[in-house]
């Protein structure tokens, strides 16, 4: 194809706040037939707020406490939500000794004499760590709101959960009903547990939905869609989507990404606004059939 249509089709992206590293780009961007959307920061705004606490054996300003000191180890939109909710609670800084952030499961570190996880389910599941039936009740309800849990133990006990919830983009399901009409698949990759993945994907109109994945496995998503000769598209933001935008034919990275997404993307999405999206491949089609 003719590289200079390529070349005059990326800077009128750019007028729609599209950035393109590599005009070959819009070539597979016409291309595809399904695209793949991570969940956080993606589909929805990514900054997260804390909807409801409970402490067990602990005050709840304590419990905070805890937690907020292990997630200054971590950069997720979680940490800075408990950050910043301790921050308006005012309560006392701990040292830590030290802390590790385990990708897609939380932080697990030290305060004084005792060792301290902040995560989820599968963060308890890898540490052996048993939920008592009355939190699980609590984590239950949170969860069918659609909301993102965290646990906090304190050696071996649970002595808090903490939820999160989260705004779906404006420009979401504006954005996924244009696809659909353009007759592209639709599907959702998040680390996140099902039931938050299920409030989203109905809110935005997605109903293929691939939950409580590590990052390698948003890559092996990619890598079997492939395999099965589709042109998939992924869409992302975080550290945990970097493998999964490399990899794919087009990687669409938002603006306010992490490092690692931005330099894996092919593409960025300058307002992070999804209907930019559907408006490339829009153009990207009409380029090639003009120089076909
Ligand atoms: P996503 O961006 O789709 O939520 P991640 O892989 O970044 O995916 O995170 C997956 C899950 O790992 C989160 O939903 C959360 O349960 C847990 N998690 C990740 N980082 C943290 C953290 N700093 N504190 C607590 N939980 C975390
Ligand atoms: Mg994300």
């Amino acid at each position: 194809a003719a590289p200079i249509s390529l070349a005059i089709t990326s800077s009128r992206l750019v007028k729609h706040g599209v950035i393109v590293k590599d005009a070959a780009v819009i070539e597979r961007l016409h291309h595809v037939d399904e695209i793949m959307f991570d969940k956080t920061g993606t589909l929805t705004e990514g900054k997260l707020s804390v909807s409801f606490v409970h402490s067990f054996f602990v005050a709840k300003q304590k419990m905070i406490a805890y937690a907020a000191a292990l997630e200054q180890y971590a950069q997720h939109p979680i940490a800075q939500a408990i950050r910043s909710y301790s921050e308006e609670l005012a309560v006392e800084a701990h040292a830590v000794e030290h802390a590790e952030h385990r990708l897609g499961y939380g932080v697990i570190g030290t305060i004084g004499r005792h060792r301290f996880i902040v995560g989820n389910d599968r963060m308890l599941m890898a540490e052996h760590k048993l939920l008592p039936p009355y939190v699980q009740l609590l984590a239950e309800q949170r969860k069918q709101q659609g909301e993102t849990l965290v646990y906090i133990y304190m050696d071996d006990r649970c002595i808090g959960l903490v939820s999160l919830h989260d705004r779906i983009k404006s420009s979401s399901a504006p954005a996924i009903s244009a696809l659909q009409r353009m007759n592209i698949a639709v599907s959702m990759a998040t680390g996140d547990h099902v039931g938050t993945a299920n409030r989203v994907g109905r809110q935005v109109g997605i109903a293929s939905m691939h939950a409580d994945l590590l990052p390698q496995q948003k890559l092996e998503l990619v890598k079997q869609k492939l395999a099965g000769k589709k042109v998939v598209a992924m869409v992302g933001d975080g550290w945990n989507d970097a493998p999964a935008l490399a990899s794919a034919p087009v990687g669409i990275a938002m603006s306010n990404s992490t490092e690692a997404a931005l330099h894996a993307g092919h593409m960025t999405l300058l307002y992070s606004q999804l209907t930019s999206i559907p408006l490339s491949i829009a153009m990207s089609k009409l380029t090639v059939a003009n120089i076909k």
